[in-house]
């Protein structure tokens, strides 16, 4: 299309930046990735970006003129409307960092932001799971647990961008482990990767019948999630109540969650979710179990499609939808 013009879509992590051109209806044309700079408090960041940029441009000999707007996504609580990101520890930067400004001088066109959990979101919301979707909760299981909150076909950001923060949702109300944000029990304390191989370590400490994830233990000194979901796969008995104490956890959260905006989709995303429809079901029994029943009987619980392009994808949208 002769006035088609590209969109530029930024995601920002602590180790690297994935930039992409795509077209206005958020198809990814050109992907890279640099690495994120966190020396002297991630000073050079936005300049690196601003620099792949236009060197990427001439690369592909494409004028700056192509570019409509661009989108970031960055670790951390923002305010979209100010531009704002109130903190971003992983990155280095100063409290309340004019993100946004900063970023526009940068690329040289109008630039809105979003927390990268969100903007994840909001990448699977236009582009993947929850296509067609405007009320949708996002669920992120890595190493960590992320997530966004969509309500209407928008983020919900919260009185201090710390809305949808569904990882510190407390799951464990007594006893529970100390998490990274400095409270107990929350839920990426029993829900995320390392979460899930504490649960079934704990569990092995007081087994007396035979598990793969011993025999694993013994001879690889570590066992994974995935080694957890392949035994309980193969109908391990340990591995089977790692996972069904990681799905009551899940689901309970969800359904809480679920019960408070009956989205039409809960997506699914992250390392974790590689365990594919065998978690999504489990997960599911238990969202069922939870539920306020309309909840759980319109509520779809559906593993994410973007991988690692949800980032970008969601930055292309608000590119394209907040500037
Ligand atoms: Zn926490």
């Amino acid at each position: 299309m002769e006035n088609e013009k590209w969109l530029l879509g930024i995601d920002i992590g602590g180790t690297s930046v994935k930039l992409a051109f795509l077209t206005e209806e958020g198809d990814i044309l050109h992907k890279w990735e640099i690495p994120t700079n966190t020396e002297n408090n991630g000073s050079n960041i936005i300049q690196d970006i601003g620099e792949a940029v236009h060197k990427k441009l001439s690369e592909l000999d494409v004028s700056h003129d192509m570019l409509k707007a661009a989108g970031v996504g960055a670790p951390g609580p923002i305010d979209q409307e100010k531009g704002v990101m109130f903190e971003a520890v992983n990155l280095g930067w100063p409290d309340n960092f004019p993100l946004r400004d900063l970023m526009q001088e940068a690329v040289g066109v109008p630039v809105a932001i979003e927390n990268d959990a969100n903007s994840a979101a909001l990448g699977e919301m236009w582009k993947g799971a929850g296509e067609g979707a405007k009320d949708l909760i996002a669920i992120t299981l890595g190493t960590g647990v992320g997530g966004g909150v969509i309500v209407n076909g928008d983020i919900v950001h919260g009185a201090k961008g710390a809305a949808g923060e569904v990882g510190h949702i407390t799951a464990v109300p007594h006893g529970g482990y100390m998490c990274n944000c400095g409270k107990a029990g929350c839920l990426e304390t029993v829900a995320s990767a390392t979460g899930i191989v504490r649960t079934a370590k704990e569990l092995l400490a007081d087994y007396e019948g035979d598990s793969q994830l011993k025999a694993l233990l013994d001879s690889n000194g570590d066992i994974t999630a995935k080694d957890i979901f392949d035994a309980a796969q193969a109908g391990d008995q340990l591995a089977l109540s790692t996972v069904d104490s990681l799905a009551d956890h899940l689901g309970l959260a969800l359904a809480n969650i679920g019960s408070l905006f009956n989205p039409e989709r809960i997506v699914i995303g992250g390392g974790v979710s590689k365990a594919g429809d065998f978690l999504v079901g489990k997960i599911e029994q238990y969202f069922k179990k939870y539920a306020f029943k309309p909840v759980g009987e319109s509520t779809e619980i559906v593993l994410a499609q973007l991988g690692n392009d949800a980032g970008i994808a969601g930055a292309a949208w608000l590119a394209a939808n907040k500037n």
